[in-house]
């Protein structure tokens, strides 16, 4: 790579020759993009291959741009997985488009630190002046703007956004005795209650939060994925019976396996009249809200004290990027506040502005809102639809031709752009479709287990798949399963 690049010159880049090295390397970007699609999709190499062609300690004399720039090929990319591919079909997308890089080399570009909003104003405005355009753009509540009681904040991940949803719960649920004497002083369990198909990070959140995995209840869900709110109200009244505090409910719109909708207008009813908190994991399937016509994605969201979405899944930016939106900021705010001296300033002290340290786990935080402007500007709410649009309907055709074959079957009807099947022979034969599509190269599929049953995932939503990929994919799918042993005759 990089013929741009100085091959003399060693050590820290002064402005030339970052030009230089910056031109190269966005050249580079954009040919990898432009041949993605030729490489196999997934290739691991031997574990412990990439770190052998690294040396063992760190250089003590800097090197070329030039050579660090050519080691990409060398040694990085033989490790690489092309999420970015059109044949990327397994967990969901991770979408990096063009528009959202630059937003992420101009926030690199700026450095700057934005804790509060004093550190550099146009960090906090633009964040939250875009979630407030989201909040619109998606139809969600108006008390999720920020000229409301409520307001949106980035964080990096949904793990993130469920933590602190659960934290400002918890102090809800204890009036602040936990954030001032520990979850201990009590004498009483908090329980935070999910889906068994709802995100890993939603325990993890409660183990953290000091809640214990014994008090993360999941709830069973029905045949299409949803959960049941009858088992939810037994779980609560098991609960409250036993002495325990019910406090947070985590609800899911669009699960990881099978992209079951949880029904959140009835769980928030159940919430608000039980008093306990609602938070809403829309985290791939948010971005469909874009298009009114898959408004069931915000279903219910009026209800919920906390509703996050992932730009960086479906929404072309890259990773990392979660909105998170708060109906009462002053309970997070209160739940995470701590103001030593040396943060003191007088625009804090006016409480005209947003600090946005007080609504996340660290004190620092980059320019994030700065790659989901540029996407949302390069796009427009009219262009991500139609990314959104054109992702559904590849997966309902495809949905069509598994319901038609023979070998093959849904697990549930897609709601949206995860396609879920099985082969009829059986999770052997299933096991078998997977690693047959897997080993052609020209796609990548992921697999989950539903009601104790192996699932192939046909997750569509990377922003390179087009209909002709899916086409293709079709055509693999069905002669593979038609191959496996057991399949009809
Ligand atoms: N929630 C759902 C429904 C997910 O599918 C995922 C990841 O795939 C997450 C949460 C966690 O996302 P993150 O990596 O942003 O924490």
């Amino acid at each position: 790579m990089a013929d741009g690049a100085d091959h003399q010159h060693s050590g820290p880049l002064d402005a030339e020759g970052f030009r230089r090295a910056g031109h190269a390397l966005v050249d580079w970007i954009a040919d990898y993009r432009e041949s993605i699609g030729a490489r196999p999709v997934a290739r691991l190499p031997q574990p412990g291959a990439i770190c052998a062609k690294l040396p063992p300690r760190a250089p003590e004399q800097g090197e070329p741009m030039a050579r660090i720039l050519a080691d990409l090929d060398e040694v990085v990319m033989p490790g690489v997985v092309h999420w970015q591919h059109p044949g990327w079909l397994a967990y969901f997308p991770a979408n990096s488009s063009y528009e959202s890089i630059l937003g992420e080399l101009a926030s690199a570009g700026l450095g700057v630190q934005g804790m509060l909003w004093s550190t550099s104003p146009a960090c906090t405005e633009v964040e939250t002046h875009v979630l407030d355009w989201l909040v619109h753009a998606l139809g969600l509540p108006e008390r999720f703007l920020s000229t409301s009681a409520g307001g949106g904040v980035l964080q990096d991940t949904a793990s993130s956004a469920v933590l602190v949803a659960l934290v400002a719960a918890r102090e809800r649920a204890t009036r602040f005795a936990s954030d001032a004497h520990g979850l201990g002083a009590l004498r009483r369990a908090l329980v935070c209650y999910t889906s068994d198909q709802a995100h890993s990070s939603i325990e993890k959140a409660a183990r953290i939060a000091g809640l214990g995995k014994e008090f993360v209840r999941l709830i069973p869900v029905d045949a299409q994925g949803a959960m049941r709110v009858d088992r939810l109200a037994e779980e609560v009244n098991a609960d409250r019976a036993a002495g325990h505090l019910p406090a947070f409910v985590s609800a899911t719109t669009g699960t990881t396996g099978v992209n079951g909708f949880d029904p959140v207008g009835e769980i928030g009813a159940f919430c608000a009249a039980e008093g306990i908190w609602l938070h809403v994991d829309a985290a791939m399937s948010g971005t469909a809200a874009l298009c009114p016509e898959f408004r069931f994605v915000i279903e219910g969201a009026g209800l919920a004290d906390s509703w996050c979405f992932n730009p960086h899944k479906w929404m072309p930016v890259n990773f990392d990027c979660d909105a998170l939106w708060i109906a009462d900021r002053a309970e997070l705010v209160r739940a995470l506040s701590v103001l030593p001296e040396y943060l003191r300033n007088s625009a804090t002290e006016s409480g005209k502005v947003i600090d946005y340290r007080d609504w996340q786990i660290p004190l620092g935080r980059r320019f994030r809102a700065l790659k989901l402007w540029f996407v949302l500007r390069s796009f427009g709410l009219d262009g991500l639809r139609g990314l959104v649009r054109a992702h559904v309907a590849m997966a309902r055709e495809l949905a069509a031709r598994v319901r038609a074959s023979r070998e093959l079957e849904l697990v549930v009807e897609p709601p949206l752009n995860l396609v879920a099947l099985a082969h009829r022979g059986g999770d052997d034969a299933t096991q078998a479709l997977i690693d047959a599509v897997n080993r052609d190269g020209r796609f990548f599929v992921s697999h989950c287990r539903f009601h104790g049953r192996l699932v192939l995932r046909v997750s569509i939503g990377a922003l390179a798949t087009k209909a002709e990929h899916l086409a293709a994919f079709g055509d693999l799918l069905l002669a593979e399963a038609a191959r496996i042993p057991g399949s009809a005759p």
